[in-house]
């Protein structure tokens, strides 16, 4: 295996962005800091860049930015190219579920929530693009914040 280098790193990205990426809404960037590899997924629009990994050491770098560009294509290679690009559940998750998984803005209202399942599931909407989506959730338990 060869040594994964800031050079190479950098490189990865710049063919990911130009590729694989090229049709999504955001792209990814790596940088170099004192303490470590940072990852970015860094958006075509105003939004501000979601941190995918800080602080990381070359290899974990490698290991993150390898995990968008395989969940990016698989995306890819289901919606085909000529219908609206979604954001993989995987990132949308990553995200921590806080932007439209269609236009990635922070402008979203959420809404109910209902028990489906074993699921949580809470309705969104975009205040942007109007998309409604269900974010889904899995109830871990409870924490007695104030108890009477
Ligand atoms: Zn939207």
């Amino acid at each position: 295996m060869s040594k994964v280098t800031e050079k190479s790193l950098k490189e990865k990205v710049t063919s990911m962005n130009m590729g694989a990426l090229r049709e999504t809404l955001f792209g990814i960037k790596v940088d170099r800091g004192l303490k470590g590899y940072t990852v970015q997924l860094v958006y075509r629009d105003s939004t501000p860049p979601e941190t995918l990994l800080s602080q990381g050491s070359a290899s974990e770098a490698d290991a993150c930015i390898s995990g968008v560009a395989q969940t990016a294509l698989v995306f890819k290679a289901v919606q085909g190219t000529h219908k609206p690009a979604f954001t993989p559940t995987e990132i949308f998750v990553k995200q921590g579920g806080e932007r439209c998984p269609k236009c990635a803005t922070r402008d979203i209202n959420p809404g109910h929530i209902k028990k489906t399942g074993d699921l949580q599931e809470q309705y969104y909407t975009c205040s942007r693009c109007e998309t409604k989506w269900n974010n889904r959730f899995r109830l871990e338990g409870y924490e007695i914040i104030d108890a009477a």
